[in-house]
């Protein structure tokens, strides 16, 4: 493939001839990278499989791994379904367009690739309107995956998926920076009970307001695993990546070069004199989860870039709201 093309689209007012240039590729079975609200998606045509089999050689995807579907909305995203419960057509009035992605039995219009053979797919409505105009303009379903090397951080700047996936992508709408920053609530409608399979900004306790009735969690990342084998490092960087809890911290020194991420805010006692633990190294903090989805993946990437000896997570609360960025840290870190 020749290199990739670069071009400007505002998130909220793009182009018409951009989106027209987008969306032309994708109908001719070509990768376009896009922002949504939560991270930026490597998009192809979900209807076309050699199309979105480019997207797994793209990524070094396993082709284990199911895809989301992106759809303009509601009617696009019943095509892609064999039943509409009532719980979708609820959830989907609340939250849509937004980062939730409903898990339903797929219809003929979706070919295995897009489910990894699974007989159940992902769809959901992006917020951003560069997405839904660039879905809405190549006239099918669109699915897409973030936009990075598989196991890899998931980009939140085009200049991430430029670093990933130059060369491998025909073209990467620029919109800035994205706004949730981690990736969307993935929840299990095709089960007995709504399950959610990955946490994200819309949490299970919305969800089950919503719905007036349970939510169960598959169990995420940041809880103790029901199996060893099910903590699986993924949105991992370069850089050796520990994370510690609040309340037990490392008590001796820590040699070599190192950065701080403290999420949720400075733990008790963080800054008494002769802590040996922040005395030599680069500190970042944020307090609030709006914040700290925005910046974790951002942080994750400008360290890696260093050539740090170390990078320490401090976890923030475990608490629904911090849930979906525990699952992260979780997956990006090791325990210290
Ligand atoms: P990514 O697009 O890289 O954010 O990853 C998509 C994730 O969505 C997958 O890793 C799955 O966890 C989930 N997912 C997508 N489609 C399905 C499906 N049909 N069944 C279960 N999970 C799915
Ligand atoms: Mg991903």
């Amino acid at each position: 493939m020749p290199s990739t093309r670069i071009l400007k689209a505002d998130p909220n007012q793009p182009d018409p001839e951009v989106i027209a240039e987008a969306a032309q590729i994708l109908r001719g079975g070509g990768l376009v990278a896009f922002a949504t609200e939560t991270v930026y998606g490597l998009g192809a045509d979900a209807t076309n499989p050699e199309a979105v089999a480019r997207i797994f050689a793209a990524k070094g995807r396993p082709s284990t791994n199911p895809l989301i579907v992106h759809v303009a909305d509601r009617v696009s995203a019943q095509d892609c379904v064999m039943i509409w419960p009532d719980q979708a057509e609820i959830l989907a009035e609340q939250f849509w367009p937004g980062p939730l992605t409903l898990v339903l039995p797929r219809s003929r219009h979706i070919p295995d690739i897009v489910t990894a053979g699974q007989n159940t797919v992902g769809v959901r409505v992006p917020r951003l309107d560069v997405a839904r105009w660039l879905i809405l303009e190549a006239g099918r379903p669109i699915a897409a995956p973030s936009a990075n090397r598989s196991l890899g951080v998931s980009p939140t700047l085009a200049q991430h998926v430029l670093a990933d996936l130059d060369g491998k992508v025909d073209l990467i709408l620029d919109s800035g920076p994205t706004t949730v920053g981690i990736e969307s609530t993935v929840l299990d409608l095709s089960s007995d009970l709504p399950t959610v399979l990955r946490p994200g900004e819309i949490t299970m306790e919305q969800i089950a307001e919503v719905l007036g009735e349970t939510v169960v969690s598959l169990g995420h990342a940041a809880e103790p695993a029901k199996s060893p084998g099910q903590m699986d490092v993924h949105y991992a960087p370069r850089t050796r990546a520990y994370r510690v809890e609040r309340d037990n911290l490392p008590k001796s020194p820590i040699i070599g070069q190192f950065a701080v991420l403290a999420i949720g805010g400075l733990p008790e006692g963080w800054n008494g004199p002769g802590n040996s633990f922040t005395s030599h190294g680069r500190l970042f903090v944020t307090f609030k989860p709006i914040y700290a989805s925005r910046l974790l993946y951002f942080w994750l990437r400008e360290l890696d870039l260093l050539g740090l000896d170390y990078l320490i997570v401090v976890a923030p609360p475990d608490e629904p709201r911090w849930r979906a960025i525990r699952d992260r840290i979780w997956r990006a870190t090791r325990p210290w």
